[in-house]
């Protein structure tokens, strides 16, 4: 069936979010309580207890692609935004303030959870930190409801706001009105109108968007309530070539450049530590810090992942953007914009990558999780015998498959980082310069590690 069929059902997307909202509660009932203090117990804990490899090894991985390929669709079928929106409904409809229409929250939010849940806490191996993490995702998202009008959860504060927007500029799909002329003529305007603000289905826009004047993906999450609202029926989800917001005019803010830096040096860590050769060479900054400063333990996550998120890909992002203001006479915002958007397909293509190496190498304990949904015994005894696991499969296919997509995938980031460059309005040809030298910096590191790791 024609997908804007679909989303003019009055039903079609709340009923699916209605669903999402029960996998997610079964997914926090089949974690919590299943805990342990033993780090190597964990890390075979997160891959047989089943909510934690679904969640981890499915779910988030999912969101990424679908974001890639297709734009916000997760967001339209999220249950946060059912939540939220109810909770928006009966709450008290105050004003979102600067600091959270700032979008800094969404980043802060963002990097609490990676350095500090992640990498310090273990969120992603303990099922039972990760049913906690859920539980308090809901717990915002109403209480942001109840304070705040419309759906300033999804807006201001969903710590995965920014990525899903940025990684949508590249999609493939769009919401867009088919006619702005028609736009211009509508005495109604339903899609904008106050009082459809807090209907169940056919609400206008609570994502503070007028149709008419989306320029890109970045903000639309795609929940189709303006879709059903038109009575025009004007708007339609479209398809398009690949990538072609990255060529429009963007201005980042300052918040969402700052939250790319942070996951472009999560993604480099997330493809090095798959090779226990570029693994030691990325751990070594942080295992010096560590070792000087005599930290341990769960600090010793935070240190590391302070350095490798946040100091290490600031100094290059600044080498560049100092060295285009220098040459190029650019503002600040205007350079890290540039250097942001043309390293964003490379980023990208590599998230795509590690979620498909996440996703395939998890497939030997699938069999476990099911028949142990808890995971604890399994766990057990595959730390007996870790020959338990049939990696036969992962051999024969799975290998040459991401042998494949390993070099295939960052070209493709590079090619599309070239066609970026190649768009955007440069003052000089210093300026072009720099942005070539940031982009083949940026995916040789890729590349030549990937390259090597395949062929031993
Ligand atoms: S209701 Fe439809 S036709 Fe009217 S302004 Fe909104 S999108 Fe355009
Ligand atoms: S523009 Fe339409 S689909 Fe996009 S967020 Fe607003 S209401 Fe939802």
């Amino acid at each position: 069936m024609n997908i804007n069929r679909l989303f003019k059902k009055r039903y079609f997307l709340p009923v699916i979010q209605f669903f999402t909202l029960t996998v997610f509660v079964l997914l926090i009932y089949g974690a919590i309580g299943i805990t342990t203090r033993d780090s190597d117990f964990s890390m075979v804990l997160r891959n047989t207890n089943l909510s934690n490899l679904i969640v981890w090894s499915y779910w988030w991985p999912l969101i990424i692609v679908m974001a890639i390929l297709i734009g916000r669709f997760w967001c339209s079928i999220c249950p946060m935004e059912l939540v939220t929106s109810f909770a928006g409904k009966i709450g008290l409809k105050l004003k979102p303030g600067g600091l959270l229409k700032s979008g800094w929250v969404i980043t802060s939010f963002y990097a609490i959870i990676l350095i500090l849940g992640i990498h310090t806490f273990a969120i992603h191996r303990i099922p039972q930190y990760m049913a906690i993490y859920m539980l308090i995702l809901f717990a915002v998202a109403i209480i942001a409801g109840l304070i705040w009008e419309k759906r300033t959860f999804c807006t201001y504060i969903c710590p995965i706001g920014h990525l899903l927007g940025l990684y949508s500029l590249l999609s493939f799909s769009k919401l867009r009105v088919k006619d702005t002329g028609i736009c211009e003529n509508c005495k109604t305007k339903d899609c904008i109108s106050k009082s459809n603000q807090y209907k169940f289905t056919g609400r206008s826009c609570t994502s503070e968007l007028f149709p008419a004047r989306i320029k890109d993906n970045r903000s639309c999450i795609l929940c189709g309530q303006c879709h059903k609202s038109c009575t025009k029926d004007n708007i339609a989800i479209q398809k398009q070539r690949f990538a072609p917001d990255l060529s429009a005019d963007i201005k980042l803010s300052w918040a969402e450049i700052a939250f790319f830096i942070v996951v472009s040096g999560f993604v480099v860590y997330e493809i090095f530590i798959e090779w226990k050769v570029s693994k030691k060479i990325i751990m070594a900054i942080p295992d010096w810090a560590n070792h000087t400063l005599s930290i341990s333990g769960n600090l010793a996550g935070t240190i590391k992942a302070i350095i490798l998120f946040v100091l290490l890909p600031v100094i290059f992002f600044m080498i560049f953007a100092v060295l285009k203001k220098v040459i190029e006479k650019e503002s600040w915002i205007r350079s890290f914009t540039q250097l942001a958007l043309i390293i964003l397909p490379v980023t990208a293509s590599m998230h795509l990558l590690k979620a498909l190496l996440k996703t395939t190498s998890r497939i030997p304990y699938w069999s476990y999780a099911i028949s142990d949904p808890e995971g604890v015994k399994s766990a057990d005894l595959i730390i007996k015998n870790p020959n338990l696991l049939n990696n036969d499969f992962l051999a024969s296919v799975v290998s040459p498959t991401i042998s494949f997509f390993a070099i295939i995938l960052p070209v493709i980031g590079l090619i599309l980082s070239f066609y970026v460059i190649r768009k955007q309005e440069h003052t000089n040809r210093y300026s072009v310069t720099i942005s070539v030298m940031a982009v083949l910096i940026y995916s040789s590191i890729f590349l030549t590690t990937l390259i090597l790791w395949r062929m031993t």
